[in-house]
């Protein structure tokens, strides 16, 4: 076989990326560089795949979405921003403290009324849900919470999105780990388990794409 051509943006890559095709609004670059001075800063997309999320919501007409894993904000953010007026988020965290940032940037940014928090383990909050009879009422589910729960958290959204819809999760690349043997945490191994599922899994058409740290779309078929 041919030697694969890597695609991954080294460092220069991501800098012209960011310079050529983001345009990130004024406020969520305040709420990036706020971040930045957080010990976990890295849970955080980077502004390119902020970018892509714009086109993304815009793609789908997406009117309805689910953000599994808010951490200070950004993913919701960029996501809320780009949604219509009428558009809303359910946005699962289990953390006050990281989503009090988060709180305080969507005031700012004058979308806080279009994201509904919910405090709490995130496969309790979308089981209820489904209870409250939103199954297959989302355009787009963003999975970004602990990795371990992943699974449980696609085969919910797989039940919460439309036909149509996307699920997107993050990190599936794990910084390049993912394809190293000797790196066998438990995080790892849950997403590498995914990613097997994902690409024999009937009910979507999914890719993986190297961007960030490795973004999977999960298009779940029509019909
Ligand atoms: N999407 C965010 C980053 C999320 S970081 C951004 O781009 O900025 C992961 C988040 O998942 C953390 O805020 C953490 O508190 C949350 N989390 C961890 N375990 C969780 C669980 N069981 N249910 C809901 N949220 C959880
Ligand atoms: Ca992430």
């Amino acid at each position: 076989m041919e030697p694969l051509k890597t695609y991954l943006a080294g460092k220069g890559l991501t800098e012209y990326i960011r310079n050529v095709s983001v345009d990130e609004a004024d406020v969520l670059r305040r709420l990036r560089e706020e971040t930045a001075a957080h010990p976990k800063a890295l849970m955080q997309i980077p502004p390119e795949q902020g970018q892509f999320f714009r086109v993304l919501v815009g793609m789908l007409q997406a009117r309805k979405t689910l953000e599994i894993g808010v951490f200070t904000g950004y993913s919701s953010l960029v996501t809320a921003l780009a949604l219509p007026p009428e558009g809303r988020i359910v946005a699962c965290d289990i953390s006050d403290q990281f989503t009090s940032v988060a709180r305080r940037y969507w005031r700012e940014a004058g979308v806080d009324q279009k994201i509904d928090l919910r405090i709490g383990p995130a496969a309790e909050t979308l089981m209820s849900l489904l209870a409250e009879g939103r199954g297959e009422s989302f355009d787009m589910a963003f999975i970004d919470a602990d990795k371990t729960g992943y699974d449980t958290y696609y085969e919910l959204s797989l039940q919460l999105v439309r036909p149509g819809g996307v699920i997107v999760l993050d990190n599936m690349l794990r910084e390049g780990n993912i394809t190293d043997p000797t790196t066998t945490d438990e995080n790892t191994l849950a997403i590498r388990a995914l990613n097997q599922k994902l690409g024999r899994d009937s009910r979507v058409i999914s890719a993986l794409l190297s961007i960030a740290d490795g973004v999977t779309l999960a298009w779940k078929k029509v019909g």
